[in-house]
């Protein structure tokens, strides 16, 4: 439903490029916004700037700064369930994401990818196959450009590709997608969202508001999205990677098929690892539904390239290879990192523990790994709990890391970052700590 948001008493929770772009739309939309963080506005960085430009005040927050609001924008980061939100709602206040604030205002149809893993890869490959074919294409969400601020851009006409992560999701009431992807479910996030059934619901929702025009395009492998199939009136289509199904795409052999015929090869696919077929298939039918023909749709996916963080390749020394999988935060997506080579690896493991349970690790690592080169506050789990499975080194930092790797490598070895962890311990962000390992590379090559 359209708000009226002219006059409304509103104010904005979180002052990252998300709250700021709330922000913004708010006043453009005529409301009385105010800001709030838990941090002081000096460490905000560019926000005291944004706020200032856009006369919007700003107090630290505390429990009165919830109260004497018409409704209350979150950005994703801020937990929906915070007493004071509770305590609001009570109120009759209304809470809302932001992708539920923007949705009723976004012109053009959706494409909605959630998961735990592949998000990111999944979205841009989607907006790369469909700007391909020449649709008037904006990809955002969770990724890049916050969906309030692909408002001014939207086209009836056109499509918004947007990356949904599970946080976002949980504060959509009427928002739904016209397509929209659930890509896996695996242990993540716990530390937020508490139990996996919880953190299960919340993607979810994605398909809660669907209808039989929309079209939800669900994992066939995996439990969890399976089964969403129970939760939703849209007309499902399933890919896989192991088996046939009867609408959508799969895997025969090494022959990607959608809709019953031959896509392409996975040969042909430029990304590393059987997982990035997943994500291929799943983008075949998302762009198939959005009305793009099949050899646009191959020719596009020829042309894509890993994004970077994403099992990227950085660059060859003395014929050691080094990959930035500095995205692989989760234990899952480690695994899909080792998955993707034969073996001869150094993997970088370790940073900022999500209370993940490594142990799945211990078997590709002591058949792939020459060692494990640990690093960061998670290092002392990790030791534990890969004991014996590999020979450990306790290297502390992502340096020392990256160093001992090529040092004890040989010509067709890799060295792998893929830590399983968050990187907040030792970096601002998993950007950085792929930019830093980029950077110690690059070291590396010029000392010869
Ligand atoms: P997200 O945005 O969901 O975090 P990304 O595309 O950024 O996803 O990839 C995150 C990590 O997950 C990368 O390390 C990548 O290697 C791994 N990954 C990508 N796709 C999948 C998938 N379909 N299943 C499991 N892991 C994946």
């Amino acid at each position: 439903m359209t708000r009226n948001w002219a006059g409304a008493r509103v104010l904005v929770v979180g002052m990252k490029k998300s709250g700021l772009a709330s922000a913004e739309l708010l006043v453009r939309l005529g409301a009385r916004v105010r800001a709030t963080d838990l941090k002081p506005l000096e460490q905000l960085g560019e926000a005291g700037d944004t706020l200032a430009r856009l006369a919007i005040p700003f107090e630290l927050q505390t429990p009165a700064t919830f109260l004497e609001m018409d409704a209350i924008v979150i950005s994703p980061d801020v937990p929906a369930d915070l007493q004071a939100l509770d305590e609001a709602r009570g109120r009759g206040v209304e809470v809302y994401g932001d992708v539920e604030l923007a949705a009723p205002i976004l012109k053009g149809r959706t494409i909605g990818v959630t998961g735990s893993n592949g998000k990111t890869t999944t979205t841009s490959l989607i907006g790369h196959i469909l700007g391909a074919a020449g649709l008037a294409t904006q990809v955002g969400g969770n990724i890049g450009t916050p969906v309030t601020a692909m408002i001014a851009a939207s086209r009836e006409d056109g499509w918004n590709v947007l990356e949904l992560s599970s946080f976002q999701l949980e504060t959509i009431r009427d928002f739904h997608a016209h397509i929209g992807l659930a890509l896996n479910v695996t242990q993540n996030h716990l530390d937020r969202h508490h139990t996996l059934a919880n953190y299960a619901a919340a993607k979810a929702r994605l398909f809660r508001n669907m209808t039989a025009d929309d079209f939800a395009i669900l994992n066939a492998d995996n439990p969890m999205t399976a089964g969403y199939v129970k939760q939703t009136a849209a007309t499902v289509e399933w890919f896989s990677g192991t088996r046939a199904v009867e609408r959508g795409a799969f895997l025969r052999g090494e022959t990607l098929e959608l809709d019953g015929k031959p896509l392409m090869e996975a040969g042909e696919i430029p990304l590393r690892g059987r997982h990035n077929v997943e994500n291929v298939l799943a983008a075949a039918i998302a762009a198939a539904r959005a009305g793009v023909a099949p050899e646009t749709i191959a020719a596009a996916v020829r042309t894509f390239h890993a994004v970077e963080h994403r099992l990227e390749f950085v660059r060859r020394i003395a014929g050691i290879d080094f990959y930035n999988d500095s995205k692989a935060t989760s234990v899952d997506a480690t695994l899909k990192a080792l998955d993707a080579f034969p073996g001869g690896l150094w993997v970088i493991l370790g940073g900022k523990d999500k209370g993940l349970d490594f142990t799945a690790l211990r078997e590709p690592l002591e058949r792939k790994a020459h060692a494990a080169l640990l690093i960061g506050a998670a290092a002392p789990k990790l030791a534990r709990q890969l004991e014996g499975a590999l020979p450990l080194v306790e290297s502390g930092t992502l340096e020392a890391a990256t160093r001992y790797g090529f040092v004890h490598g040989r010509a067709g070895d890799t060295v792998l970052l893929a830590p399983a962890c968050a990187s907040f311990d030792q970096f601002n962000s998993f950007e950085h700590r792929g930019e830093t390992f980029k950077g110690i590379v690059d070291k590396i090559e010029r000392e010869g």
